[in-house]
């Protein structure tokens, strides 16, 4: 299927969720990893002169130095918000960007909105953190953040400030993780943050109960592809700054999966059949909860299935 046709019935999509807050029940994955982060200092790697990666919080937190404080890429878990503000040499944070709603992004809101930082997101990434919501595959609730954690500037499609001499752009990745995800673009350093929509050292996670599946994710690379170039720093939410070869490569072994469980679904094959047969088996990549991700993709094909053509009967 041409990136176009899944595209187009995204975009129609889009407009069904501005009543997604008031539904009682919301879910999803709580986080990508489940990992306590509990290190009261953190490993940080310098990018360019301004822009500094900060580790194990328990990803990767991207901090934007100006001459009148920080701007972030995620805010780490919140048992890690003290150590990622000890990262920063005393600078305030300015403005804190929410790539996805997911607690290991965003469990360093309270702190730094409490101390005055404006938080960005995009509009549904602020609906999930504004209600508790359930997690079908650790059967739990995940209460709403407070009100001083949520985002206050929020958008739906893209934008763009100046922070200092950095430009800064924004923009949307429809449903390739969550429905919520988001890149942040330093334009002048040339650091690309994209958070959960690349996965470098993880398996690839679809938050299928919140909007992620396998073609929002093949979309979303191919979109970030076209943002980078060949000396582009990119940084997912885990694992190590990634090159754009990385990416498109990457991307090829998404797009090798996507083909091939989206004809094996219209043929009726479980997670557990394509398993059988071999499918992950044919790309070089190895995972490491095979059954997981495959459980996974097919949920969000199921979701999704009128975007493939899907017409079991
Ligand atoms: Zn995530």
């Amino acid at each position: 299927m041409k990136k176009t046709d899944r595209r187009s019935f995204l975009r129609t999509g889009v407009g069904g969720l501005a009543g997604l807050a008031t539904m009682p029940l919301l879910s999803g994955l709580s986080g990508c990893a489940q990992t306590p982060a509990r290190a009261t200092s953190l490993e940080t790697e310098k990018l360019t002169d301004r822009v500094m990666l900060i580790r194990g919080a328990p990803g990767n937190v991207v901090a934007l130095f100006t001459d009148d404080g920080a701007v972030l890429v995620d805010s780490g878990a919140a048992d890690a918000a003290r150590a990622v503000k000890a990262s920063l040499g005393g600078a305030r944070v300015r403005r804190l960007f929410n790539t996805h709603h997911h607690a290991d992004q965003t469990g360093g809101n309270v702190l730094f909105g409490r101390e005055g930082a404006t938080i960005h997101a995009h509009v549904i990434t602020r609906q999930w953190l504004s209600t508790d919501y359930y997690v079908p595959s650790e059967d739990r609730w995940v209460k709403a953040l407070p009100e001083v954690g949520r985002p206050t500037e929020t958008f739906r499609l893209k934008g763009e400030l100046t922070a200092g001499a950095e430009r800064i752009e924004y923009g949307y990745l429809l449903e390739a993780h969550t429905r919520g995800d988001i890149y942040v673009f330093f334009r002048d350093s040339n650091v690309l943050a994209v958070g959960d929509v690349a996965s470098p050292l993880l398996d690839p996670v679809h938050d299928w109960y919140a909007g992620g599946w396998l073609g929002g994710r093949v979309d979303a690379l191919e979109d970030l592809l076209e943002l980078a170039n060949d000396e582009t720093r990119i940084v997912p939410a885990y694992g190590p700054v990634m090159t754009r070869a990385e990416l498109q490569a990457e991307h090829d072994v998404m797009l090798h999966l996507y083909d091939r469980t989206t004809f094996l679904t219209t043929k009726g094959y479980s997670a557990e059949d394509m398993l059988k047969a071999g499918v992950l088996d044919e790309v070089s990549r190895r995972f490491e909860d095979p059954y997981r991700f495959l459980y996974d993709v097919c949920k969000g094909l199921w979701a999704h299935y009128t975007n493939f053509g899907g017409n079991i009967v």
